[in-house]
């Protein structure tokens, strides 16, 4: 049995070396995509349902690869947590961001809140909040224009330390969202301690509220939820007039999704502010 495991260790180690060599690959492509600045972030709007009007934004990160064209983030956020390049990637998109929002209320179009999605790594950073204070103070981009997205994983490590990291996150101003609500495994309670301002209700359950009597009941419920905590919510992923007017019905306050638009670059989405006003 031994012989036989020494062979099979042979037998998949240039496998190994293979894939090894691929991540160190991609690990280099991605250290020389912030040097060649070859990220660039799209926006997708998000729209208040009373009004019909776009009040916000979510900044959605991009890598434009010489030879493979746009690479969508899961094809390389994962490697970038692993390797820790999620750091200085992550830096990039809140200055880029916040810069670009910033250029917009300069040019005169009406001021929208970004929103900036932040990784476990991020999260777990001791520098965080000074990262951010200073994104803001370099891009004059005021403090209640910002708006951070977490997942409810980041809270699960150390709850006491996260309730204090959100208290010093609020603290500077930024709004704070828990994005892909509903999918963790996490409790209710946090909701009581965390200072959170809005509910994301996730995808997996808007796509499906026009014919899933559960999924509708969730969706419901969790709007319920909202405002009985006095929280914003905005459902994401609505890519149907059916969808939106159940959100409506129910009081849902905000949507994202390809109903309206897809995220696209800025030019695009400049565009698009100025033809809506
Ligand atoms: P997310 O934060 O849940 O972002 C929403 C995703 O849903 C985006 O995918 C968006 O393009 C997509 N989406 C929006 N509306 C619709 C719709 O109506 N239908 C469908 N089918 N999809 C819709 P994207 O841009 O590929 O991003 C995927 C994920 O990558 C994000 O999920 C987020 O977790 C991560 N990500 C993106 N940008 C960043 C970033 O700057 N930093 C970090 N840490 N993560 C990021
Ligand atoms: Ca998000
Ligand atoms: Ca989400
Ligand atoms: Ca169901």
């Amino acid at each position: 049995a031994k012989k036989m495991g020494r062979n099979c260790f042979q037998f998949y180690q240039p496998a190994m070396n293979e894939e090894a060599q691929e991540r160190l690959r991609i690990e280099g492509a991605l250290r020389k995509a912030l040097e060649r600045e070859e990220f660039v972030l799209h926006y997708q709007p998000q729209l208040d349902l009373q009004s019909g009007e776009v009040v916000g934004m979510e900044a959605l990160l991009r890598w434009q690869h010489p030879e493979l064209g746009t690479v969508p983030p899961q094809r390389f956020i994962g490697l970038a947590e692993e390797t820790g390049l999620i750091l200085p990637i992550g830096a990039w998109v809140l200055h880029s961001a916040c810069a670009q929002a910033k250029a917009w209320q300069d040019a005169g179009l009406p001021p929208l809140r970004v929103a900036v999605n932040l990784s476990a790594r991020q999260f777990s950073q001791p520098g965080l909040v000074d990262e951010i204070r200073g994104a803001l103070a370099q891009t004059g981009l005021p403090a209640s224009c910002l708006e951070i997205e977490l997942t409810e994983s980041l809270f699960m490590n150390d709850v006491q330390q996260a309730v204090t990291l959100l208290h010093e996150l609020k603290a500077l101003g930024v709004t704070l969202s828990i994005d892909d609500f509903g999918t963790g495994y996490s409790s209710l309670s946090y909701l009581r301690n965390f200072p959170i301002d809005v509910l994301k209700i996730d995808r997996s359950f808007v796509s499906d509220i026009a014919h899933d009597a559960e999924d509708a009941a969730i969706v419901a419920s969790i709007i319920a939820l909202a405002h009985n905590l006095k929280l914003r919510v905005i459902a994401e992923g609505v890519e149907s007039r059916e969808q939106l007017d159940y959100l409506r019905r129910n009081g849902c306050h905000e949507m994202q999704g390809y109903y309206f638009s897809r995220p696209v670059a800025p030019r695009d989405f400049e565009q698009m502010l100025r033809e809506g006003k």
